[in-house]
This record gives structure tokens, C-alpha cells and sequence, in this order.
């Protein structure tokens, strides 16, 4: 981390929510000056006076799900029944909430010209929306393979952006994967099942190659990391990131 990364605590408003994907929604906040982070590093956010809590308490880390390159700070999470979603959620734009940051190691080296591997499981998308955004603005050299594992297509959130990019951006290529399509309103004709040895030796020319990254809830990461292990990836050859809470 550099010394334009020296966490530090920051008033900012909400100004927007969108939904991304079923039950997924996007937060954009204002970006306070002299905040800078790189892309794949996470924030804590702490709601102020809420009018509901729980043991959990009022503040959750996300990882920031924009870029550095844009000008507003984002984060993305699946709705639940808990007190903190449930009071984020009903928040009026404008609002103030705190927040502390950025916090993280798992970024992009600049120097390194292999193939990234992203593996991210549901909302492990996150840190690769921004690294992938981040990636085409420095118009990084590396080849980008994004292994993106849901449920159903309703799930996945930025599905829509993804695909553009990858028709925008020759270096980058999507590979979205349903584990349970037959459940979704529409039909898939994509990659179904789980993201294996098999499937990534289906797009990577030398899955030896790559550096991997693997983002998403820990039974994901643990399957994920078994994965890479049994399929001869070595231990340095990737990095990963839990999301505690899911
Ligand atoms: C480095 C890091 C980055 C992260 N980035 C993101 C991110 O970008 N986006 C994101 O959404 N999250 C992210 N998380 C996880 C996030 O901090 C929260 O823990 C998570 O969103 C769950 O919050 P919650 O309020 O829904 O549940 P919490 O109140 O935190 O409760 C967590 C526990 O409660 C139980 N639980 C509560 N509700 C349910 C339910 N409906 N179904 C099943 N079990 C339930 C589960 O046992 C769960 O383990 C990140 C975590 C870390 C450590």
C-alpha cells in the first residue's frame, strides 16, 4: 500500500441506489477528497444513530466495487433480513454515514504482465468490477479470464456490464456460470455446473500460466482455493479474499 492509501474516517452522503441483480443493490456515495484506494481494497461502513441494530453491531466491511478512476464511491450487497441491510436500504439519499478505509491487500500488481485469473462466486464480484474497470483505464497488458459463478443469471450482478466490456475490450474474456439455471424465468444457454480443473483448461490456453484471484462467500473460497490445489496451482500462484458474513 502506498501513502495515498493511508486508511482514514470519512462523513460521507448517500446519493444514489440502483438494483444490480435480484435482491443486489448498489451504493454510491460522494467521494470525500483525498480519499484514494486501488482497486480490489474495502471500506468499513458504519451507519449513525440507526433506528434498528442487532449483535452485529452498526458497521460492515465492503469491498468498494467502483474504480479509482471514477469519481464516486460504490459498494454492492445482497439484501437481507438483517438490521444494517434493512436500515441501508430505507437510508434517504443524502444521508450521512461513516466511513473507514481503505483497508485490503488484494490488488493488482503493476508490474506483473501475466493473465489474471478472476474466480468470483455471487457478490465476490466486487473487487473485480473495479480491478477490471481500473485495468482498461491504465490500459493494463494483462489477458483477463472472469470465471463468474451464480445461481441464476437474475443473480448476477452486472451481468450486462460485463458483457459489454468484453465486447469493448479485446484483452478481457467472461465466463459466467450458472450452477442452477433451471431455476431462472429465462433460458441459458451459457456454462452450467461448478467452475473445475475442466472448465478453466476449456479457456486458458496453460492453466499453469495465469495468476488467480478467488473472491466470494468462504465455502465458495475454499472449494475454489481445493480446486486450484488439485488442479496443480501452486500456492503463490494465487490469492483470495473472504467475504465473513455469508
Ligand atoms: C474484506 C471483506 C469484504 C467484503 N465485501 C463485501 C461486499 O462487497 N459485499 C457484501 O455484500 N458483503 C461483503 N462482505 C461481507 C459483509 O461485511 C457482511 O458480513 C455481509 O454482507 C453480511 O452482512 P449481513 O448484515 O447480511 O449479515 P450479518 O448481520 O453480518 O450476519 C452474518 C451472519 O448472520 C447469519 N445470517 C444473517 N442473515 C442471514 C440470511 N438471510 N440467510 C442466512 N444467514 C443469515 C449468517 O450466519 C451470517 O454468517 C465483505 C466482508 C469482508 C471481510
Amino acid at each position: 500500500m502506498n501513502e495515498n492509501s493511508i486508511p482514514g474516517t470519512y462523513l460521507v452522503k448517500l446519493k444514489a441506489r440502483q438494483e444490480v441483480a435480484e435482491n443486489t443493490v448498489a451504493f454510491y456515495f460522494e467521494r470525500p477528497t483525498g480519499f484514494s484506494f486501488k482497486a480490489g481494497q474495502f471500506l468499513d461502513l458504519e451507519l449513525l444513530h440507526p433506528p434498528e441494530t442487532d449483535s452485529k453491531g452498526n458497521t460492515r466491511a465492503f469491498t468498494i466495487a467502483s474504480a479509482p478512476s471514477e469519481d464516486h464511491l460504490m459498494v454492492v450487497t445482497r439484501l437481507r433480513d438483517t438490521s444494517f441491510k434493512q436500515v441501508l436500504t430505507r437510508l434517504p439519499l443524502d444521508s450521512p454515514v461513516n466511513i473507514e478505509g481503505p483497508f485490503g491487500t488484494l490488488i493488482l500488481s503493476e508490474t506483473m504482465t501475466k493473465p489474471l485469473v478472476f474466480l468470483a462466486g455471487g457478490i465476490g464480484i466486487t473487487p473485480f468490477r473495479s480491478m477490471l474497470v481500473q485495468a482498461v483505464h491504465d490500459q493494463l497488458p494483462n489477458r483477463i479470464y472472469l470465471f463468474y459463478t451464480n445461481r441464476r443469471p437474475e443473480d448476477a450482478a452486472f451481468l450486462e456490464e460485463l458483457h459489454t466490456r468484453q465486447e469493448t475490450h479485446p484483452l478481457f474474456t467472461l465466463i459466467p456460470i450458472m450452477t442452477q439455471s433451471q431455476l431462472s424465468l429465462h433460458k441459458w444457454t451459457g456454462e452450467t455446473g461448478y467452475c473445475d480443473g475442466t472448465m478453466l483448461k476449456k479457456y486458458l490456453d496453460d492453466i499453469q500460466q495465469p495468476h488467480y484471484y478467488v473472491v466470494g462467500p468462504p465455502k465458495m473460497v475454499e472449494g475454489m482455493k481445493s480446486m486450484l490445489s488439485e488442479a496443480g496451482i501452486v500456492k503463490t500462484q494465487f490469492r483470495s479474499e473472504k467475504f465473513s458474513g455469508y
